[in-house]
């Protein structure tokens, strides 16, 4: 299936605001309608189950709601290291490739006592970004320590392990009490069926140990305060055959002496003299991606609002650049040497009445 480009939200037919409540429940309604069992044959429907599917996967999970909130589809590619994984990409599925499958096939593979399975921690860093980087999009090395899965023990901890003698390798015991019979964990190998004889020299029998990571992550264009970007499991180790947890790159942007963000426009004061006010005039304005040609009318007052379409950031969900609004700051010389005091008197005679008619009362 080639990926959805409908949003989400209108896949589903709710509000930007849904809650998660009522996005399981708009779910269940269309999926019962669309499922591939109800619909034998008809490969409209599987599409439209395959497209609900999607929009639920992201929208029911908080973290990925907010980074589609944030980003719409665009896929977060990350790269270094030649491993091609995705931190976040839209597509036939949500099965996201990357380190954790790798390392925990590879533990399966390696066999070993059980555990239970438990998702590593995710991981949180940093990374200041100016308006220009957020603007255009940058790559970045990064380096960062997290606790992976000791590759000589396989996260077991054992170089040498036995089957328990109390459960026998089951983990539990049965006991009976009268008519009833209970099960309890054992208590001589804590539920694993194994115990150690031998800890793992490698990572002193913790199972883990620490690695620093270097690698380097692509912050797409367009990111924001607060934005996020995810290393699928590029956080610490999981638990038995539990998969690691992500690392999340969080954005900050530094303020710009220039521009400001809001939204995916851009502010900018701009000063002008008061001749190019009065008169008019062609003017160069600095925009985030180069200088932009601007024409003033004559008889522009300070404060007038001007809007440079396309010239804001990047946007997602709207498919387009925001606006580059400009506002005017007239500026008056500081001192005027006393030759061109007459050329001034001339221009104030050039007001018909006082700007400030109306505003002050006058006295007879
Ligand atoms: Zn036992
Ligand atoms: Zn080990």
């Amino acid at each position: 299936m080639a990926p959805s480009v409908k949003d989400y939200y209108e896949i589903l037919g709710i509000d930007k605001k849904a809650s998660q409540d009522e996005i399981k429940k708009a779910y269940r309604k269309l999926a019962r309608k669309y499922h591939p069992d109800l619909n034998p044959g008809d490969k409209t429907a599987e599409n439209k189950f395959k497209e609900l599917t999607e929009a639920y996967e992201v929208l029911s999970d908080e973290k990925k709601r907010t980074e589609y909130d944030q980003f719409g589809k665009a896929p977060f590619e990350t790269g270094g290291q030649g491993y091609d994984y995705r931190a976040y990409t839209s597509g036939d599925s949500f099965d996201f490739g990357g380190f954790g499958d790798i390392f925990s096939d590879l533990f399966r593979a390696g066999g070993g006592p059980q555990q239970a399975d438990q998702k590593g921690p995710d991981l949180v860093m940093g990374l200041e970004l100016t308006l220009e980087e957020a603007f255009s999009g940058v790559t970045r090395p990064i380096s960062f320590n997290r606790e992976v899965s000791c590759g000589s023990c396989h996260g077991t901890g054992a170089e040498n392990y036995q089957q328990c003698d109390k459960c026998r390798g089951a983990g539990r015991i049965s006991t009976s009490k009268g008519f009833f019979k209970t099960q309890q964990v054992c208590n001589s190998c804590g539920g694993s069926g194994h115990k150690v004889t031998k800890a793992c020299t490698a990572c002193a029998g913790k199972g883990g140990t620490v690695r620093t990571e270097s690698l380097k992550v692509k912050i797409p264009a367009g990111a924001d305060n607060g934005s996020r970007v995810r290393l699928k499991g590029l956080g610490g180790a999981g638990h038995g055959n539990g998969q690691p947890g992500d690392l999340f790159i969080e954005i900050s942007v530094r303020p710009h002496p220039l521009f400001q963000r809001k939204d995916d426009n851009i502010l900018l004061e701009l000063p002008v003299t008061f001749g190019e006010a009065a008169l008019g005039a062609r003017i160069e304005v600095p925009t985030i991606d180069g200088v932009a040609a601007m024409t003033l009318p004559a008889g522009t007052q300070g404060g007038q609002k001007f809007k440079l379409s396309g010239k804001g950031f990047p946007s997602a969900k709207a498919g387009r650049r925001g606006d580059q609004h400009v506002t005017i700051k007239i500026v008056v010389p500081k001192s005027i040497p006393e030759k061109s005091r007459g050329a001034i008197q001339e221009i104030e005679a050039l007001y018909r009445e006082s700007p400030r008619k109306g505003m002050v009362k006058q006295h007879d």
